[in-house]
Formats: structure tokens, C-alpha cells, sequence
């Protein structure tokens, strides 16, 4: 197993095998730059090229691209050049290389603690969609609202269901969420009422993001949509299912969504996931050609969402799934977003929706784990939730298992805050 002459703690979840890149700077009125984190670290890139030992495939080897305030031009660079830029990260972080080791001036100015920087929204998004994909998931909230037998819509096995979100709303982790106004009409009412949402839920996701696109009209197929994937991150797309339920007819969901989505810090790269490349759900009936995988497409991400309200000593969790449960993958999202011709740009990102698996545990959202209100939750000082409460701290997090060593994905968190009177 490759180690690094940095120190990674067991079960850290930035060990040399992961190299996650995010968007750091050490004080507000300094400029921003691409960082990747390594144990407790913060490495640096421009530093690092400007030092010599980083070098960039192509005609402008500068370290401009790393002098950014968003990684969106290192995506836009293409993956033959992430792939050389991982590659010789890996290189010059391993134990046995002497060039950056034993460089202890070169050391004191590349790291710094991930603790003492401020880490930014890593990606310029120009859009955001949100898919429907995993089948458990549809399956529980399409019973609620329609009963067991029409729990699926017909369309829902043969096409990755999505809808257009708003990408102006993406927030970072540590960003605190505001708990919408809006219209709702609850049940017993014959008008509807305006006021902040008494139902406000998250939704445990995992999102990535498009490296490079496609040329409008021309579809990515299926056995290319992973390389034009830069990387994944978690996600949590906040919902007010009052508002939803009253708005959604007949185009989907709008101001229940739109007000904050958070995501992750650090952006995981695709390579960073390929030992964990699982063999997903059958697929019955067999999708149309153009969606039918030749090879595993899943990937074994164990996922755990947690709370903190105002009156709980600690954090507690209480969902642990995983992403390898998901019914459609990434590489058909993809592909299906495209096929009329639609093109993906450079920085947008593509979520999931809500990732549940078969037991009760592993439903991620309230809406579902609570049953809509039926189930409360327990905590262990007696506090019980069906919907998020002001000053409820919600927190996120993911890894995929290796033999000694873990690539995570840190964590998304955000604090609600409480609405505005109005
Ligand atoms: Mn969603």
C-alpha cells in the first residue's frame, strides 16, 4: 500500500490515495488558490509549480491555473492533464521521493494545517441538475403520495429522472441555511398560508462535476461519460416539503428547492473512487440501448448523515446507507441528460437525488425516515424530530473502505438558521 512521508491518521480521510482538490486561502485578503488535502494538509499547487517540481502538460505551463478563485479552469484543461497533475502529486507525496521530503524550506510554505485556512465554494457552477435515481427512494415517497401500487411512475425504470435546479443557490459546507418563507396550504385549509415552512427536510446526495462537456448536439455516450467527470463531492439539497407539496404540479419542484443546496469542500476525483467500482442493481427491464452499461458502474460509498440540535449534547447519527444502492449511475445520468443534444459545460453539476437503501436506517431524508411524519426520531436525550428545527446543525459525511486506508469525502454541514420575519 503507497504511503506518504506526510502523516496520515488512520482512518483520515485524505490519505495519498485520495488527493482531493478544493479552493483554499489562509486570510480573507488573500488571493485564492487550488489546494489538495493530504492527511491534516493543505498542499499548495501553485507553490508547488512554482517550485519547479509541478509541471503542466501543454503549451502553458504556468501556475495561473492554480492561481484561481474557482478550479473551473483546471476542469476546463481537460483529464489528460488532471490525470498528469494526480500522477505526479502521488509521485512527489510518496515516502521514498527525496525532491519534496527532504525540502524542509520549500515544506514550510506549500502545507498548511486544513484547520487554519478557509476553504471556499470549489467550483464556478454554471448549472445544477438534480436527478430521482435511487429506486428505493422513489419507490417509499411515490407510496406515500400514491399509494403502494402506483408507487413508480411508468417512465421512472426506463429513463434517470431529473429537473433543472439552481446552481446561483450552491453553498459551502459551514454556510448557514435560512429556512425559507413560503406558500403552502396545509391540510384542513381551504387557501393556502404564507409563512416560514414547518417542514423543512435535507436530502443526502452525492453530486459531480463535469470536467469538460459535450458540443451542443452531439449526446456523450454512455462508455464516455466517466472520463468527462472531474470529480464528486457530497450534497445536501435542502427541501421544504410544505412548499413542494403545494407547488409542484404539474412542473416539478421550484422555490422548495431553490432556496440552498450545500455541498463538500473538497472535490474527490474519479480515479480516487475506481477501487471501489461496484457491480449496481440489476436493471429490469433491460434500458434502451443507448443507457445499457458492459461493466460495473456503481461504486461503494458508505455514506452516514448526523444531527445536533440546540438541546443535544453531542452529535448523533442516525442514516447510514450507501451509494452503491443508486438504480441508475452516474454514467446514465449523463448520458441521458445529453442524448436530445443538450450540452454539459465545464463546473456544472449533476446530483443524484436522495440515496436510500432497503432498510429503515438507510432512508436519506426525513420525508422518508420519518415516514412524512408518522415515525418520529428518537434521540438519546429524549429529543424527537420530524422535521429539521431552528439551530439544528445537520452534517453529512462519506467514505469508501479500503484495505488500510479510506478515501472520504470530509463532510457538507450547515446550521438553520431561522426564518426571516416578514
Ligand atoms: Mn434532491
Amino acid at each position: 500500500m503507497q504511503k506518504s512521508f506526510i502523516q496520515v491518521e488512520k482512518g483520515s480521510h485524505f490519505p495519498i490515495q485520495n488527493l482531493p482538490y478544493g479552493i483554499f486561502r489562509k486570510q480573507k485578503d488573500e488571493e485564492p488558490r487550488v489546494g489538495v488535502a493530504i492527511g491534516d494538509y493543505v498542499l499548495d499547487l501553485a507553490v508547488l509549480h512554482e517550485s519547479g517540481l509541478l509541471k503542466i502538460e501543454g503549451e502553458q505551463d504556468d501556475s495561473s491555473i492554480f492561481r484561481q478563485r474557482y478550479l473551473n479552469a483546471m476542469m476546463e484543461a481537460g483529464s489528460t492533464v488532471w490525470k498528469a497533475i494526480r500522477k505526479q502529486l502521488q509521485q512527489l507525496l510518496d515516502e521514498g521521493e527525496a525532491s519534496l521530503r527532504d525540502d524542509m524550506e520549500l515544506r514550510e510554505r506549500a502545507f498548511t494545517k486544513i484547520d487554519a485556512v478557509e476553504l471556499l465554494l470549489p467550483v464556478e457552477i454554471g448549472d445544477y441538475t438534480d436527478f430521482y435515481a435511487s429506486k428505493e427512494h422513489a419507490t417509499n415517497v411515490g407510496s406515500m403520495f400514491r399509494g403502494k401500487d402506483q408507487a413508480l411512475m411508468p417512465n421512472w425504470t426506463h429513463l434517470p429522472v431529473g429537473y433543472h435546479g439552481r446552481a446561483s443557490s450552491v453553498v459551502v459546507s459551514g454556510t448557514e441555511v435560512r429556512r425559507p418563507n413560503g406558500q403552502m396550504k396545509p391540510p384542513g385549509h381551504e387557501f393556502p398560508i404564507f409563512g416560514p415552512s414547518k417542514q423543512l427536510d435535507f436530502e443526502l446526495e452525492l453530486g459531480w462535476f463535469v470536467g469538460h462537456g459535450n458540443v451542443s448536439g452531439e449526446p456523450i455516450r454512455l462508455e464516455e461519460a466517466e472520463e468527462k467527470i472531474f470529480g464528486l463531492v457530497l450534497v445536501n439539497d435542502w427541501s421544504a416539503r410544505d412548499i413542494q407539496a403545494w407547488e409542484y404540479q404539474p412542473l416539478g419542484p421550484f422555490l422548495a428547492k431553490s432556496f440552498a443546496t450545500s455541498i463538500s469542500p473538497w472535490v474527490v476525483p474519479m480515479d480516487a473512487l475506481e477501487p471501489f467500482r461496484v457491480q449496481g442493481p440489476k436493471q429490469e427491464p433491460t434500458p434502451l440501448s443507448y443507457l445499457e452499461h458492459k461493466k460495473a458502474a456503481a461504486f461503494d460509498i458508505q455514506l452516514d448523515v448526523s444531527l445536533k440540535g440546540s438541546t443535544m449534547e453531542s452529535i448523533e447519527t442516525f442514516i447510514s446507507t450507501n451509494f452503491k444502492y443508486m438504480y441508475w449511475s452516474m454514467a446514465q445520468q449523463m448520458s441521458h441528460h445529453t442524448i436530445n443534444g443538450c450540452n454539459l459545460r465545464a463546473g456544472d453539476l449533476l446530483a443524484s437525488g436522495t440515496i436510500s437503501g432497503p432498510e429503515k436506517s438507510e432512508r436519506g431524508c426525513l420525508l422518508e425516515r420519518t415516514w412524512r411524519g408518522e415515525e418520529p426520531i428518537t434521540f438519546s436525550n429524549g429529543d424527537k424530530r420530524v422535521w429539521l428545527e431552528d439551530d439544528d446543525e445537520v452534517v453529512m459525511t462519506g467514505y469508501c473502505q479500503g484495505n488500510g486506508y479510506r478515501v472520504g469525502f470530509g463532510e457538507v454541514r450547515a446550521k438553520i438558521a431561522p426564518a426571516l420575519e416578514m
